[in-house]
């Protein structure tokens, strides 16, 4: 019972299923509990994943573009730089306009 409940939220127990009748070159994960197919996020030569990696790509480009009307960038470098920035944030000291771009 409490297996079915998992699954409605997502927390399917898969495992390897082959279909006999085409061999175990089409071997793909099924939910023991359900019965559901593993979808493939990441299938050979693309598929969804590439079309999402577009879309993600798209957004972040409208976002750093939009970015500097509302946000002042701050460059550092090194754990100081990191350490400076994390201070500056957890004791509320900067601006709410300011945000830290910091290389490790
Ligand atoms: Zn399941």
């Amino acid at each position: 019972m409490f297996g079915r409940l998992a699954c409605l939220i997502g927390r399917h127990r898969w495992v390897p299923f082959t279909n006999p009748e085409v061999g175990a070159a089409t071997q793909n994960l099924v939910c023991s509990r359900c019965g559901r197919d593993k979808p493939e996020f990441d299938p050979p030569g693309g598929g969804q994943a590439t079309g999402l990696d577009a879309r993600f790509a798209g957004s972040w480009h409208r976002f750093a573009a939009a970015l500097p009307s509302f946000v002042d960038v701050t460059v550092g470098s090194g754990p100081p730089a990191l350490r400076a920035a994390w201070l500056e944030t957890v004791t509320a000291a900067a601006a709410p306009r300011t945000g830290h771009v910091i290389a490790l």
